[in-house]
């Protein structure tokens, strides 16, 4: 650590202090730990005394902890973590700024890596945390002239939040009210409601917040520019989740039917809560208050948001993988690979992956440093990407179910199948090719968590919507995408001045 700088101890941010062996990384032991610190999280009506002992909260918290333990495994320690560079400390790969094409292809490492260990169903990993903090910095040239003082608190709170390998929220969207309401007139949208010296109090409701309740902060940004605005709501901050003033109200869990992992290979690891933030005259100090009334800030949605749509487009790239495979491996278990129908819906599957990891090097390729010198990847092909991946996504699943066939349903629990009277006749009568029966019914499970099960549902509409949905990208595409060239082209050849 560099010498002169002093630790950065963001008491009041990071909460519980969890006894650490390392200066930077935490064990999966001690991230569970630091959520032991009395949050108010309310699931089916209940107060949650302590999310670690929540079953349908544990199942989430165990998987990503798995997470911070390949941070100490030689093994995954190169795939997940970065040296940074000023301080010389060892730190989650999620924290790295990034300065160069090598740095975001070590955030893509850790993306494969989280991705294939939560089988992408987790879309707020911790590595993808801080993404709006890095943005935030990446245009840092647009916020500075309004507020010249923010660059410091972002800095200091990347630094925080790299010490203390924080796991952070998107907190972003308003709820849902009628849309034909000016924003000054929605009485929940999240505003600051007193100014004082040391801070801001703010009050209201946030919707999503996907992961808040497993995690250690959120990151609150503006949603997409709205003219009505009103300035007390435009506001760029961070909180933690135990904070005074928060109630995490959570939407019923998606997984169920628990009882074993091999009835659903894939739900039973969990899930990320979703959740609206009930805000009562919550104290930001004013160290976290990155933004505040600033004009450049509530119009730059998308700009700001660029570091975080890479990581998304990212994630699904990777998962767009693990459908190619799962297609493969239902035809090669029911022997279908020789049906030309068949190997065109695994070759849709394959072209699906392969665009979205054709985007993804490009995007890296022709990544640039921004003004402020923060290296982001090619926004075009970013947002071609995640526009492609959320149009396509619900086709892909749906071929993973037609692949299926009967698959998906004459499925059998392993309580059933462990009975003396059933199980020996399933296995006569329901191998598969090459595999066995219950190897094939376990694989179907998996396919069930992957394509139709609830959880398989709610991580669709995560895709379809987190983090800007097709209508917008597709705005954003039309507006960015040059074809000047192409256009150049047909004007001529068509005799138009
Ligand atoms: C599982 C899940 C997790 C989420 N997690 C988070 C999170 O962690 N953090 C966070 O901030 N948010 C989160 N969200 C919220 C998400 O960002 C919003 O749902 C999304 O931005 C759409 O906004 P909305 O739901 O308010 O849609 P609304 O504005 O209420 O619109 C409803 C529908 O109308 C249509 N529509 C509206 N406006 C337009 C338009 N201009 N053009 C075309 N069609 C339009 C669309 O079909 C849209 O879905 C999550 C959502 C889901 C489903």
């Amino acid at each position: 650590m560099n010498k002169s700088t002093p630790p950065a101890t963001g008491e009041w941010l990071v909460g519980r202090a969890v006894e650490r062996t390392d200066p930077c990384l935490r064990t999966g032991a001690q991230y569970v730990e630091s959520l032991r610190d009395g949050r108010a999280v309310i699931l089916g009506g209940r107060d949650v005394e302590d999310v670690t002992k929540e079953p349908q909260l544990r199942r989430g918290i165990d998987t990503l902890a798995g997470l911070f333990d390949a941070q100490f495994d030689p093994e995954t320690r190169e795939e997940v973590t970065s040296i940074e560079p000023k301080s010389g400390n060892r730190i989650a790969t999620g924290w790295l700024v990034p300065r160069s094409k090598d740095d975001l292809k070590r955030h893509l490492a850790t993306i494969r890596f989280s991705t294939l260990h939560t089988f992408g169903v987790f879309g707020r990993p911790p590595d993808y945390g801080p993404v709006k903090a890095i943005g935030f910095m990446a245009f840092n040239h647009l916020v500075k002239k309004e507020e010249p003082g923010a660059i410091d608190k972002i800095e200091r709170f990347i630094e925080i939040g790299q010490r203390h390998n924080l796991v952070s929220a998107d907190i972003i969207i308003d709820v849902q009210t009628s849309r034909k309401l000016p924003m000054p007139e929605q009485e929940g949208r999240l505003r600051v409601v007193e100014q004082r010296k040391d801070g801001v109090i703010v009050s209201g409701i946030k919707a999503g917040n996907s992961v808040m309740a497993q995690g250690n902060i959120g990151t609150i940004s503006m949603p997409p520019p709205n003219p009505t605005m009103p300035d007390e709501c435009m506001l760029w901050s961070v909180v933690p989740s135990h904070v005074e003033g928060i109630k995490n109200i959570l939407r019923e869990p998606a997984t169920t039917g628990l009882e074993h992992p091999e009835d659903h290979p894939l739900d039973s690891a969990g899930e990320e809560g979703d959740g609206m933030l009930l805000f009562d005259r919550v104290f930001i100090p004013d160290e976290y208050v990155f933004s505040f009334k600033n004009k450049a800030t509530s119009g730059a949605y998308y700009t700001l948001g660029r570091f975080a749509q890479f990581k998304i487009a990212a994630r699904l790239s990777y998962r767009a993988e693990i459908f190619a495979g799962a297609a493969q491996a239902i035809v090669d278990a029911l022997g279908t690979d020789h049906i030309q129908g068949v190997r065109a819906l695994v070759a849709d599957v394959c072209a699906y992956a392969a665009t979205l990891r054709a985007f993804m090097v490009a995007a890296v390729e022709r990544a640039q440093a921004t003004e402020s010198g923060v290296f982001l990847p090619d926004p075009v092909m970013v947002t071609a990407c995640r526009l492609h991946s959320v149009v396509g996504l619900p086709g892909i699943m749906q071929h993973l179910r037609e692949l299926s066939g009967q698959g998906l349903i004459s499925r059998v629990p392993r309580a059933t199948w462990e009975r003396q009277d059933i199980g020996p006749l399933l296995d006569r009568y329901l191998p598969g090719y090459k595999v066995s029966a219950r190897e094939k019914n376990r694989l179907f499970n998996l396919i069930w968590d992957m394509s139709s099960s609830g959880a398989a549902l709610r991580i669709a509409l995560f895709e379809n919507l987190n983090a800007t949905p097709a209508a917008p990208l597709r705005e954003e595409l039309y507006r960015t995408y040059d074809r000047s060239e192409g256009l150049a082209i047909i004007r001529k050849k068509a005799g138009l001045d």
